[in-house]
């Protein structure tokens, strides 16, 4: 690899990712749990083998009709009306972040965000050559502080701020005060990620609600968590027409398969009965929280399909003993924390028994 002429940015770095590993409870990346009904199976067999008949053809490259249907979800999930030249859509919104860099970001630019933070958007930051900066969040609760956020702006002039609320891996939510006063501190794009929107608590607002007036605001959204289709790849974007304009522009032709746009209506049609499991999971996520603390452990407050918990002297001694025991979760976060995702009811009781084994094997 050395001899090869990359990039200085890249040399010895790894791909980025999770270890995908054979073990009975998987409660390591946030997927969600349950898998689609048969019913959904079947609907999206039929519309599969109809989009097949035509695989020959290029996809609308506009993705139209989806983005029709996220428009028209967003309004029933957010309240929030939003016209098709509005929304936008691509392979997860892994690469919807990546298209805002590549139109927003670049040589000469800056992206900001919060630690702890989401660890793909410095490897998004590399990919499009645009300078990473992070400022700290609260040791303890995770949240943002008003003005060190309005400093950093100050301090570093990014052209894109992301923020990611929930926040992956702390689960915790940003009051929408603060997108609004990074929106008026800067002249840049200030990008929401609620990849984890649907699991947050009631009260909490989308920051969709602030797209009307927030003019360089985007909101990202994923169908791979709530809508349990992290296989089928698809993530989206709200914004005004004119910054999804400019995402056309960074895209590449015809991105977005024929396959998956047809995949991805079908899921969208069965919404409400996905929006019942994300009910549950929420409800299993606040019990989860409740008996990790009952165990003397630290909890961060979530709003999202995941629980931060530690804090543990040997982190990576709790992370492997739970392995050992088959239940993979993640060692991510400050150190001394842990991530587990909220899984099945089943997988949750394992995950306890296995915790409290290891608890006691290393005390
Ligand atoms: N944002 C956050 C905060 C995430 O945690 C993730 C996935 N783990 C993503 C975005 C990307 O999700 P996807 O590409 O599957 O839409």
């Amino acid at each position: 690899m050395s001899e090869l002429p990359i990039r200085d940015e890249l040399r010895g770095f790894e791909p980025y990712g999770a270890p995908q590993l054979d073990v009975p409870v998987c409660l390591n990346v946030n997927e969600n749990p349950f898998a689609p009904s048969e019913q959904l199976v079947a609907d999206a067999a039929r519309a599969v083998a109809h989009a097949v008949r035509d695989l020959n053809r290029y996809p609308d490259r506009e993705a139209t009709t989806l983005r029709e249907r996220l428009a028209t979800y967003l309004h029933g999930e957010a309240g929030v009306a939003l016209d098709t030249g509005q929304v936008w859509a691509a392979n997860g919104s892994n690469e919807v972040m990546l298209q805002i860099l590549q139109a927003f970001g670049g040589p000469g630019r800056t992206a900001l965000s919060f630690a702890p933070t989401y660890s793909m958007y410095p490897e998004y930051a590399r990919d499009t050559s645009t300078a990473w900066v992070t400022a700290p969040r609260d040791e303890h609760t995770f949240a943002i502080d008003h003005d060190d956020a309005l400093k950093a702006v100050a301090e570093h002039q990014p052209t894109v701020v992301f923020i990611a609320s929930p926040n992956n891996p702390t689960g915790t939510a940003v009051p929408l005060g603060l997108v609004t006063a990074l929106h008026e501190a800067t002249d840049g794009i200030v990008v929401v990620d609620e990849a984890y929107a649907e699991f947050r608590r009631d009260g909490v607002p989308s920051a969709l609600t602030l797209l009307a007036t927030h003019p360089r605001l985007i909101v990202t959204r994923t169908m791979s968590k709530a809508f349990a289709f992290a296989g089928a790849r698809v993530g989206y974007a709200a914004a005004s027409t004119q910054i999804v304009d400019v995402l056309r522009i960074v895209r590449l032709p015809y991105h977005l398969s024929a396959v998956t746009q047809a995949v991805a209506v079908v899921a969208l049609e069965h919404a409400t009965e996905l929006q019942a499991r994300v009910a549950q999971l929420r409800d299993e996520r606040d019990a989860l929280a409740v008996w990790l603390r009952e165990q003397g452990l630290e909890v961060a407050d979530s709003d999202a399909n995941f629980v931060l918990f530690g804090r543990f002297a040997d982190r990576r001694a709790v992370w492997q003993g739970l392995l050992d025991h088959g239940v993979l979760i993640r060692e991510t976060g400050p150190d001394g924390w842990l991530r587990v995702s909220v899984g099945t009811p089943e997988e949750t009781t394992a995950f306890k028994v296995a915790l409290i084994d290891v608890l006691k094997e290393l005390s």
